[in-house]
């Protein structure tokens, strides 16, 4: 008997869910029917601060009154901090990670005085510091100097080793599917990203004890997960995901990025923008039909 493909949608309740979440909910929810597939629900509350018990409750309102089923139990990611904190460990013992002291003032000063500092897809600057290059001896005696002195203190990877490590000069490479009507993968391509262009990526913080990158991954092979399926936003992403699973042993999902749904501005819709969120929708009047005609890439007329 072969095991069915295991799919999920991982929101982050930090505010409330709007017209994108309800796309990439629908589409995952109509591939894994497609496929006779499992749908996992994982609630990405690592921000502990921005992410309440009262928007996560909102957002599985939301999710069951749009119609979506999933598996239970759920996983929250604040309840499994210490998986991350193993995966962070032996990407340490393997020698890929510094700790780094700069802080975001400090980092944002020195990037100010070059000219043309390198940037990450996202649009933040490379790691100006220079820890990665530092003695065992040295990152010791500023761990316990910044312990004493309440600096922060924050775990990043050093990309080259990393890359140096998994045999790679610059670039990994995934499957992404192609869907058509209905909702069928009608085929798969080969995708590559440039992941240096992320430079030393942040790992984990003293206050949040991983990072999206870090738990996602993570998260994704504990589950089990064989099909990603979500944004375009996250498309570059994906090339740091897969350098992490290659350092840590795990299997590689298959992707697939839709577009978004933009805003009346053409830009991508933001949880600030209050009129797409799903809970003024519905208390406009609007139905579950209305709303998957809006997402919908037309799948389902
Ligand atoms: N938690 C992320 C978000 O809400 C999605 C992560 C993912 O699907 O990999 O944007």
């Amino acid at each position: 008997m072969t095991t069915p493909p295991v799919f999920r949608f991982a929101p982050s309740p930090n505010g409330l869910l709007h017209l994108g979440h309800a796309r990439s909910a629908l589409i995952n929810q109509r591939m894994a029917e497609a496929v006779g597939g499992r749908l996992l629900l994982r609630v990405e509350d690592i921000d502990t601060t921005r992410c309440t018990p009262e928007l996560e409750a909102a957002m599985v309102e939301d999710l069951r009154w749009l119609g979506l089923d999933w598996e239970e139990p759920v996983r929250r990611q604040s309840e499994h901090f210490d998986d991350y904190g193993q995966a962070l460990e032996a990407l340490m013992d393997a020698g890929l990670v510094y700790p780094s002291f700069m802080s975001r003032g400090e980092i944002k000063r020195a990037v100010a005085l070059e000219a043309h500092w390198p940037r990450d897809p996202d649009g933040s600057p490379h790691y100006p510091g220079e820890e990665r290059d530092w003695s065992e001896e040295r990152r010791e005696a500023a761990m316990a100097a910044a312990s004493l002195e309440g600096r922060s203190v924050v775990y990043r990877l050093d990309m080259a080793a990393a890359l140096s490590h998994c045999g790679r000069s610059g670039s990994f490479s995934w499957e992404e599917m192609t869907v058509t009507a209905k909702g069928r993968v009608v085929a798969t391509e080969t995708h590559r990203m440039d992941v240096a262009a992320w430079g030393d990526v942040v790992l984990a913080r003293a206050d949040v004890p991983t990072s999206y990158h870090l738990a996602v991954v993570v998260d994704d092979a504990l589950q089990g997960i064989t099909h990603v399926v979500r944004g375009r936003d996250l498309m570059a992403a994906t090339g740091v995901h897969r350098l992490l699973q290659h350092c840590l042993g795990f299997p590689p999902p298959i992707y697939h990025h839709h577009e978004l749904v933009m805003g009346d501005d053409g830009r991508k819709l933001s949880k600030s923008q209050g009129d797409t969120a799903l809970r003024s929708l519905r208390e406009a009047g609007l139905t579950r039909e209305d709303i998957a005609r809006m997402v919908g890439p037309g799948w389902w007329d």
